[in-house]
């Protein structure tokens, strides 16, 4: 396993990294377990005093950690920026709603007075991807340090930039060292430091076959665990649909990111009125994406993030087409180069037989399915292995609404583009993995709700069930 940087812009290998051993993990180990216990025992608010700090410091320093995102993975300059921005957002709701989500819950039970007390489990590890570098660690990181679950994380490869500064900022705000400590590690190292006793949580993000290699070990291990992974959501057209507003986002909501988002609309239904105008609407979208340096105000769509992405993708695309689906916008001879760039396709006619129907394009890739009626149209979006997310558009808010509970999906945003915020719960079904991240259930995905019953009449065991109450 080498961490390295090769920025996509330029395919050149910029830093090479230097793994670590089994001394810098049992410190990591030890030092996170130090804190969770004394954390478990004391007020979280120097914590939320300190996450407010990360949030104003990923603020101030905005273009320099997005600097190091774009030169890490490629992604455009002004989108890294935003990533740095929500991501300090992130930081920011959970230090304003600490007190509110660590507050004891009193309810009252025959027992007598009970409560549940949010309290941590212990120390955490996260793998995460690479896609947002910076955006995927503080999901895991703020709710957790509030709640007093340390962490460690294993950091996609291809991003060590990212992994590296995440940290170090932290300290520069003020968070404990040991709180969140990035380590340089193989696959076998991330599985024995689930095995150790210390670890209580696993979080990954990435893709179903790391999620499901993660899962088995954090099974064996009977470790809490949550998986955020891959999606192919649906962008549902009904038929009464309002195409000026579809056409404001339809080019956004495919190639953001470079088309490489677990949550982009990656297969867009339409009913056989809107079909051509969609085909034509999306089509328009992608002649206008303008491909270059990543850092360029006026590039539009950037390159994917390794030469070995853009050639599985290529591949993907080449299997769809032999297996029948027909390129309806695109020129595959533009995507055989030995760069990074992938030049934006439509396929279409795309039938259950072919593999693509049902797979992941992790790239600027769309595909547009035709339907008989809106009911066709929510049938098509549930046969799918996935359920990360989804838009839908309904001239009918209500309709729509209706329609959007029909899909069986992590969430549906309805007449209006898929985006994340940090009060908006994050999570899929299916092959998208299981748990939640963000808002106040990403609070809940690794607390546990300790529950104190305090009696104040006398035991009566005469009116319990046979002794069980
Ligand atoms: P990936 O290959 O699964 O990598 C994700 C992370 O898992 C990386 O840190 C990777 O390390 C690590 N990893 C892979 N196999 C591992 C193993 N056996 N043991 C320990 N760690 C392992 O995923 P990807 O292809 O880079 O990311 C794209 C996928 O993530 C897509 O499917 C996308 O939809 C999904 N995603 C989901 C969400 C969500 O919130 N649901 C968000 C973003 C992305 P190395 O880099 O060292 O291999």
């Amino acid at each position: 396993m080498v961490y390295q940087i090769t920025n996509p812009y330029t395919n050149q290998i910029e830093k090479v990294y230097s793994n670590q051993g089994a001394s810098e993990i049992e410190a990591a180990l030890q030092k996170g377990d130090q804190l969770y216990k004394s954390w478990r025992n004391t007020s979280f608010e120097s914590r939320a005093a300190n996450l407010n700090a990360v949030s104003q410091l990923f603020k101030k320093k905005v273009d320099e950690i997005a600097t190091v995102i774009t030169r890490d993975m490629g992604k455009r300059f002004i989108e890294a920026q935003g990533e740095v921005l929500i991501s300090a957002e992130i930081a920011q709701y959970y230090a304003d709603h600490a007190s509110e989500f660590m507050a004891v819950r009193p309810f009252k039970s025959r027992m007598g007075d009970a409560q549940l007390v949010p309290k941590p489990i212990g120390v955490l590890m996260a793998v995460e991807p690479w896609n947002f570098p910076i955006y995927q660690l503080m999901r895991v990181f703020a709710p957790n340090y509030i709640l007093g679950n340390p962490m460690l994380y294993k950091h996609a490869s291809n991003t060590p930039g990212s992994a590296e500064v995440f940290a170090e900022l932290l300290i520069e705000a003020g968070v404990e060292v040991g709180a969140c400590t990035n380590l340089f590690i193989d696959y076998e190292q991330v599985n024995q430091i689930i095995a150790d006793k210390r670890i209580q949580g696993v979080a990954l993000t990435g893709s179903e076959r790391a999620g499901a290699l993660i899962a088995a070990e954090a099974g064996k291990n009977l470790k809490r665990s949550s998986l955020e992974l891959g999606g192919s959501d649906p962008f549902v057209i009904l038929h009464d649909a309002d195409l000026s507003e579809i056409e404001k986002i339809v080019g956004q909501a495919r190639l953001y990111n470079a088309g490489q988002v677990c949550t982009s609309s990656k297969r867009f239904i339409v009913t056989n009125d809107n079909y051509e105008a969609i085909v034509k609407m999306l089509s328009h979208a992608f002649s206008k994406a303008v491909m270059g340096d990543p850092f360029a105000a006026t590039t539009t769509l950037a390159p994917l993030s390794s030469l070995k992405a853009k050639k599985d993708l290529v591949k993907q695309v080449e299997a769809a087409l032999s297996n029948g689906a027909t390129l309806a916008y695109g020129d595959m001879s533009k995507n055989q180069g030995e760069d990074c760039f992938f030049s934006p396709v439509i396929l279409t006619d795309i039938t259950p037989g072919n593999p693509a129907y049902y797979q992941e394009f992790f790239g600027p890739v769309g595909q547009i399915y035709q339907v008989a009626d809106d009911d066709a149209a929510i049938a098509l979006a549930n046969d799918s292995n996935y359920g990360l997310s989804g838009v839908l558009f309904s001239g009918d808010l209500n309709r729509g609404i209706d329609y959007a509970k029909r899909i069986e999906t992590g969430g549906v945003f309805v007449n209006s583009y898929g985006g994340t915020l940090p009060e908006l719960p994050f999570g899929g079904v299916k092959r998208s993995g299981y748990g939640h991240e963000l808002s106040e259930l990403g609070f809940e995905a690794f607390m546990n709700p300790e529950l104190i019953v305090a009696r104040s009449t006398p035991i009566d065991l005469d009116n319990a069930f046979g002794g069980f109450l």
